[in-house]
């Protein structure tokens, strides 16, 4: 008698077959690496995330080497201005943090593809991602620094725009002013569905962008909802978004599968600060085994429907390719 059930062990046999009939794969061209950029000097350790450090200029340029090195093609920079103002001033200087360091890591690397956090959190004493007025954030009258703060990046020479800071219209009103300066071919990657979430805690302390007063639930979405991660999306794609982001990534799995079958734009996960904080705290305690685990999470979000991961695994992720190959 012929057995009646299938053989799905017979595709897993071999190492050779199982690699051949893999359907998701993490590359290192699929990695943005973040990082924290100040006008301190040296390389100072972000206590909750082992491994990431704020970089001086000079220390950003080693750390632009190094990714060069491991083949990792993209970064996204974000500043740590020495001053903060009601405007959010140094977003849109010309020598503010994050334009200085554009203009590093073009003259160690032009062909690094240097992508830029675009937001007002950092750079205002109330640490919220628009323009304060009272106890609220002001969306319209956000939108002019915001777009501002793009056109000086792009200025500077970055060759992609990131707004994380979830006012409406935002998309529409950077893509208007960089086409006005002439810069109709810098793509924005739009943070399009971002949650108000706890896993960006460790972020915070990296960032210095903790908010003053009250948290960012009138901006930032409800983790409940998926529908409207759908809209959020629909929104910035008509407002010319190039790519699609999630934030965070591994709690939101069923929302970047989502936005993958609506959407026919590329889409990056931002596998987040907590998210890399929890893996290297039980590494650290010998709990998992962190390469696996890395690699898993990794693996996950591309099946999911990620095209592009932006995480602070990248140069541990690299080097784990390397080796394996
Ligand atoms: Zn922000």
């Amino acid at each position: 008698m012929a057995p009646s059930f299938d053989r799905h062990r017979r595709l897993r046999g071999h190492a050779g077959l199982r690699d051949m009939v893999r359907e998701s794969h993490v590359r290192v061209t699929d990695f943005i690496y973040p990082l924290f950029v100040t006008h301190e000097q040296g390389r100072h350790p972000v206590l909750s995330m082992p491994g990431v450090d704020h970089l001086s200029l000079d220390e950003l340029r080693r750390e632009t080497h190094t990714l060069s090195e491991l083949g990792i093609p993209a970064m996204m920079i974000f500043g740590i201005p020495a001053v903060k103002d009601e405007r959010s001033s140094e977003a849109y200087a010309k020598e503010g943090i994050v334009q200085q360091a554009v203009r590093v890591v073009k003259a160690e690397n032009p062909h690094m593809l240097v992508s830029t956090d675009v937001c007002l959190c950092q750079y205002n004493p109330a640490g919220h991602c628009g323009i304060v007025r009272g106890d609220q954030i002001v969306n319209d009258e956000s939108l002019e620094l915001i777009a501002a703060t793009a056109l000086s990046h792009v200025q500077a020479g970055a060759d992609m725009v990131a707004p994380s800071d979830m006012m409406d219209g935002r998309i529409a009103a950077i893509r208007s002013v960089l086409d006005g300066a002439g810069y109709v071919q810098t793509p924005i990657l739009s943070y399009a569905v971002k949650y108000a979430s706890a896993f960006y805690g460790p972020f915070r302390e990296a960032a210095h962008s903790a908010p003053a007063f009250g948290d960012r639930r009138t901006y930032q979405m409800d983790p409940a909802n998926v529908r409207e991660a759908l809209r959020e999306a629909r929104s910035d794609v008509s407002e010319g978004a190039d790519l699609l982001m999630v934030k965070p990534a591994l709690a939101y799995m069923d929302v970047i599968r989502a936005i993958r079958e609506e959407f026919d734009l590329p889409l990056a996960a931002y596998n987040v600060s907590g998210e890399y904080a929890m893996v290297k705290a039980a590494a650290e305690r010998g709990w998992i085994d962190e390469r696996a685990i890395v690699m898993e999470l990794l693996t996950g979000l591309k099946r999911a429907g990620a095209d592009v991961l932006i995480t602070y695994f990248a140069k541990d992720a690299a080097r784990y390719l390397r080796e394996s190959v």
